[in-house]
């Protein structure tokens, strides 16, 4: 079965909440680390979703031409990196028209898919869904089916579904990897999707949680960040809950991320989920 992969792709201080009107001072170091995600990548035939921040778009297009020219999809990580929920709903669609903008000049091809900053979509942000398909996106993967203190529907879909306004619009939901606990546990669904819990997991009980969900005949959609496989990025002071999962076993990932490619097949959202896509678009 095939699955997909996906990059965040964002600057190591754009992912821990410091203001955008503050990244000036920090060292730019997204094209060195998503050089090892190329490289990797590469050695193993994988075609990824590469969802890019507008403002790295901006700041380094030669990056984006390059992910493109490599064969990945090219999809859009909203602008600033603001959570969802913490913007109007013009804003929001004010920063996604002009990540859209970055991308689509740079690629020549229409962006198609969404990952919200954080994965803020949540009840509180349910609006955002109908700004997405007014500014042309047929598929979002930002919902994710968890507790967490920042994110989280827990009783949404762990599967891709189709997502429908009420004015009939449709859309493609397709959440990061989740395993479904249930009696005599408590019913939750464990995030296993990427990004800290690839680096918090041993590799096995990473691969035994995806080997459970393929069984069951189910998708699965992993992702990580460029800084992710950057273990000598800076330290900097941050408020404990944002530090301990960023910092956290970063020499991991790399090595763990060869093995999941190992074990599995990864292609991107355009190419896992093209006549779900197609069947949208007409
Ligand atoms: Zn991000």
């Amino acid at each position: 079965m095939d699955h997909v992969f996906s990059i965040d792709v964002e600057d190591w201080y754009q992912g821990i909440e410091i203001p955008m009107d503050q990244w000036g001072e920090f060292e730019r170091r997204v094209e060195a680390s998503m050089g090892r995600l190329l490289d990797l990548m590469a050695r193993y035939d994988v075609r990824a979703t590469c969802f890019v921040l507008g403002k790295v778009a901006e700041e380094h297009p030669d990056l984006v031409r390059r992910i493109h020219d490599a064969g990945h999809e090219v999809a859009t990580h909203g602008y600033s990196h603001e959570k969802i929920y913490n913007l109007s709903p013009d804003r929001f669609r004010e920063e996604l028209r002009r990540s859209i903008e970055l991308v689509q000049d740079l690629t020549g091809e229409p962006v198609l898919g969404h990952r919200a900053p954080y994965f803020t979509i949540t009840e509180d942000s349910l609006w955002a869904l109908d700004i997405l398909r007014d500014e042309g996106i047929l598929y979002d993967s930002s919902i994710h089916p968890v507790f967490n203190y920042r994110y989280g529907i827990p009783n949404a879909d762990r599967q891709p579904s189709v997502i429908e306004s009420e004015e009939g619009e449709q859309m493609l939901e397709v959440p990061v990897a989740t395993y479904p606990l249930s009696s005599p546990l408590p019913d939750a669904n464990v995030p296993c999707g990427g990004g800290a819990y690839l680096r918090i997991y041993p590799y096995w009980l990473q691969r035994w949680c995806l080997q459970k969900i393929e069984e069951r005949g189910e998708h699965i959609s992993v992702y990580v960040h460029p800084w992710e496989v950057d273990p000598e990025h800076p330290k900097i002071d941050l408020p404990f809950r944002v530090s301990a999962t960023h910092y956290w076993n970063l020499d991991s990932t790399l090595p763990k991320l060869e093995r999941l490619f190992q074990d599995f097949t990864f292609r991107s959202y355009r190419d896992v989920f093209a006549s779900e896509l197609e069947a949208l678009s007409t």
